[in-house]
């Protein structure tokens, strides 16, 4: 694992004015739970703990907000990428399934009502999120979606081929679904505001200080960094797509895939003109184009490569290409800001609830959508720390599989994003 002392995103760095930063831990502590990893996972979790009376302490390689919750578009959406209510309870189950979905249904209000209650200064707009249809057929698939989550009581509405393009300000979609409880954040003024409202709470927060091993005995847990150690009777592991060798098998279940943003110059009158009611955007296509404004009306958008050199040159080129595709008005405005980072994909694109055989907790497995799930996750978590059996959990306790050929794997993912190019493609002519 490589953490830069860079800020995580200038662009969201350069916006924030939460300004959190936390000690090096030096010495040595103890403490009931030690949360290794300060993104929103980890940080969503020693809030909760905190709230309810258990000392916690978190611990973090790079800054606060230094992997995926720094990095990411700032879109709260509160879904799964890949699947609907069914697909949800089919896989989990009935009853797991049906709390699993109550959790992410409730999981964007309880971002956007965390900011609201600590004050998080993190420009969060709750204007909806859309999602457009590429082709027809997927314009029928968007409705059928938004028709699922509609049957379960939530509010979301099915848009027209016209309603699409108002909301927009393109004419380059089929139709769509849009969910009201949506909207967008600055991830990493969010993720910082978290770290100081865990700290109000009780929790010690530590910055720059990767965990190094962790060792158990008798009476609990040694987490060990260079610079001091902690002695916890419980230890979370929030590292997500950023896992490495402290827990080796965690790290192997996934497959963590870099994506790139891309922030345009401040688009001036042009912004409103496009996507005029501020709502965050992400359309069907398997190799997803997605988009938002900023606070100052830039459009931060994203991409992946499936090889990856000279990332900076290739990405704003294609990523300002597809914009104009959608946009083009857009012709000829710059690209201002570019930066990458890590998601951690499961091989069926569902999350994962592990507990080792010694103890270690952890959620993993965003998949790309993980800003308001990692928020929910955090109360799941609390919970299992707590003992909860694992028929009271939204997600049944596993130990992590590794993903097959796991080194091999990770090195030729993105090799499958030709083939998705190709799909869209055709169902576009089809
Ligand atoms: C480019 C990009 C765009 C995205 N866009 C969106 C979006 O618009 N909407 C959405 O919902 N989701 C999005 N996501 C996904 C979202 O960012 C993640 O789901 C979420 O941030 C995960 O948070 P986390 O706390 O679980 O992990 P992370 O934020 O990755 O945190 C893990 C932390 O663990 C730390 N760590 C690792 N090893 C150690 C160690 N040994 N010692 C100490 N610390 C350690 C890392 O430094 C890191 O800070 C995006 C992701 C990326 C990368």
């Amino acid at each position: 694992m490589t953490i830069s002392e860079d800020p995580p995103s200038p662009l969201w760095a350069s916006l924030s004015r939460e300004t959190f930063s936390a000690a090096r831990l030096e010495g040595t502590y103890e403490t009931d739970v030690a949360v290794v990893g300060a993104g929103i996972s980890g940080l969503s979790t020693a809030l909760h703990l905190a709230r309810s009376g258990t000392n916690t302490l978190v611990i973090e390689a790079g800054e606060i907000g230094a992997g995926a919750s720094g990095r990411n578009n700032g879109q709260v959406i509160p879904t799964l990428t890949r699947h609907d209510p069914n697909a949800v309870l089919k896989a989990l189950g009935p009853d797991r399934g049906d709390r699993f979905l109550r959790l992410l249904e409730g999981s964007a209000d309880l971002l956007f009502e965390t900011a609201t209650r600590y004050g998080i200064d993190c420009d969060a707009v709750r204007n909806g999120w859309i999602q457009p249809a590429h082709s027809e057929a997927r314009a029928r698939i968007a409705a059928r979606r938004a028709e699922q989550w509609q049957a379960r009581g939530v509010a979301a509405e099915v848009l027209g081929r016209e309603e699409i393009a108002t909301h927009l300000g393109s004419a380059a979609y089929y139709g769509g679904w849009r969910l009201p409880s949506g909207g967008h954040i600055n991830p990493l003024a969010f993720t910082r505001g978290l770290a100081r409202a865990a700290v109000g709470e009780g929790a010690s927060v530590f910055a720059h200080s990767p965990v190094t091993s962790l060792s158990r005995n008798r009476t609990g847990w040694l987490v060990s960094t260079s610079t001091g150690s902690i002695r916890a009777s419980k230890v979370v592991l929030a590292t997500a797509a950023y896992s490495g060798s402290i827990w080796p098998e965690l790290a192997r279940s996934i497959v963590p895939v870099t994506s790139y943003q891309v922030a345009t110059q401040p688009l001036g009158q042009l912004a409103e003109t496009i996507l005029p009611n501020d709502e965050a955007c992400s359309d069907t296509r398997m190799d997803l184009r997605y988009f938002r404004k900023d606070r100052d009306s830039r459009l931060v958008s994203g991409g992946a490569l499936a090889l990856q050199a000279f990332a900076k040159h290739r990405v704003p080129r294609l990523v300002m290409r597809r914009l104009e595709e959608i946009f083009p008005q857009l012709k000829g405005v710059r690209a201002d800001f570019f930066w990458g980072g890590r998601i951690a994909m499961t091989l069926d694109r569902l999350p994962r609830l592990h507990r080792s055989a010694d103890g270690l907790i952890s959620w993993i497995g965003c998949n790309g959508r993980g800003l308001a799930l990692s928020m929910a996750m955090g109360s799941v978590v609390e919970d299992a720390v707590h003992g909860a059996s694992d028929a009271e959990l939204p997600l049944e306790l596993t130990s992590p599989q590794a993903v097959p050929l796991s080194p091999l794997v990770n090195r030729i993912a993105r090799l499958v994003l030709p083939y998705y190019r190709y799909r869209d493609r055709r169902e576009l002519s089809g």
